[in-house]
């Protein structure tokens, strides 16, 4: 895994595509995790902010999901529990409306298998937004087809929504999403931070 992490961390693959890109930024992988962790986290990609940081989730999406998850700064940043995986692992930069650009599909051709193949000890895996549930579930509908069915997945997998202010309005037309999803997800979250053997 430590090979994989610095190769990870000097990946320049995307370097020509975020020049183009109005930002004309530099590929900065932000890289979060190492082997042992229970808890993966499998996201789309950094923000800005999170490109700025240098720390996944160091934004407003990252509050909210760490509320969604029921843990704090210092059990959501530790990385002997918890494995954070992006789609992309760089910041892609803002399309022509001022939105993310999509995770640029080389980094997940290039980097995600041999980084899941270090994370052996994964107990529970939270799918945010399309991008990951469609890598790592079979048949995905879209994305709230997807947290909807979030029975179906078992219990050590866990679709979300991204956690974005972007889907305030689809929080608020899908009550149940607060109602029944996040207690399981809070229970099963803890059960796996807390328990080294038997988790999940
Ligand atoms: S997004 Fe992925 S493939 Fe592209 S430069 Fe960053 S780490 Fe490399």
């Amino acid at each position: 895994m430590d090979d994989v992490i610095k190769d990870l961390k000097g990946c320049r693959l995307c370097a020509d595509r975020f020049a183009a890109t109005a930002t004309q930024h530099s590929p900065n992988p932000i890289v979060w995790f190492q082997p042992g962790a229970r808890l993966l986290i499998a996201s789309q990609a950094p923000g800005m902010r999170v490109h700025q940081a240098n720390t996944p989730f160091w934004d407003q999406s990252g509050k909210r999901l760490r509320d969604w998850l029921g843990l704090d700064e210092t059990a959501f940043y530790d990385r002997s529990r918890v494995a954070i995986v992006p789609m992309a692992f760089c910041f892609p930069g803002y399309n022509a409306a001022g939105s993310d650009l999509p995770p640029p599909p080389i980094c997940a051709r290039t980097w995600r298998g041999r980084v899941m193949a270090g994370l052996k000890d994964i107990k529970l895996t939270i799918l945010i937004g399309g991008y990951a549930q469609k890598y790592h579930l079979e048949a995905p509908g879209n994305v709230t087809e997807t947290v909807a069915s979030w029975r179906d997945h078992g219990p050590g997998v866990i679709p979300l929504p991204h956690p974005s202010w972007r889907n305030t309005a689809w929080l608020k037309k899908n009550s149940w999403f607060e109602r029944d999803l996040l207690p399981v997800l809070r229970a099963r979250v803890k059960k796996v931070m807390n328990d080294t053997d038997n988790a999940a």
